[in-house]
């Protein structure tokens, strides 16, 4: 972990990634050199809705113009996965409480497994604080329209 270049790890689980994701690394792109968004799946929401690699080229396709952005997936330690890459910053969205409460303690966690690792967080453009991954998969599975929430065309 050499570089003096400001990276961080967005990780998340990106089912599907976004408006509201896409908000957060852009405006993250004031703060640092270098954002690496990684759709994690080794938690508990172990089936997806969409597949991950699907999901990793609309990410990609939706950053296609920022050389400073990549799209990666793990399945290992956040913490872990942001040393072994040269992330000192967790880039992280605050929507409401429910969101401040968890996100309090997976950074202390975080914290303790990679001490310099540093949580960032960055409170929600309130246009967008109500979009979630899961109310899209709700309106989707039923057939309804989501393209609005989603940066990039569903095929
Ligand atoms: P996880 O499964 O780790 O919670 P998500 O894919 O649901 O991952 O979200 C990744 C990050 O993006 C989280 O920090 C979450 O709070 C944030 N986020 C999700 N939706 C929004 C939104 N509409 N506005 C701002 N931040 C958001």
């Amino acid at each position: 972990m050499s570089t003096s270049k400001r990276i961080a790890l967005f990780p998340g689980s990106f089912d599907p990634f976004t408006r509201g994701h896409e908000d957060i690394v852009l405006r993250g792109l004031q703060l640092f050199d270098e954002i690496i968004v990684a759709i994690g799946y080794n938690s508990q929401k172990s089936t997806r809705y969409f597949d991950i690699n699907t999901m990793s080229d609309y990410i990609r396709q939706t950053f296609a113009s920022y050389p400073n952005i990549s799209v990666v997936t793990f399945s290992e330690l956040t913490a872990e996965f942001a040393r072994r890459n040269g992330a000192r910053f967790l880039l992280r969205g605050l929507r409401n409480t429910t969101d401040f409460e968890y996100e309090n303690s997976i950074s202390q966690i975080n914290k303790k497994l990679f001490e310099e690792l540093e949580s960032v967080f960055l409170i929600t453009t309130p246009q967008l604080a109500w979009i979630s991954s899961s109310i899209i998969r709700e309106v989707h599975r039923y057939g309804g329209d989501v393209s609005e929430f989603l940066p990039y065309r569903l095929k």
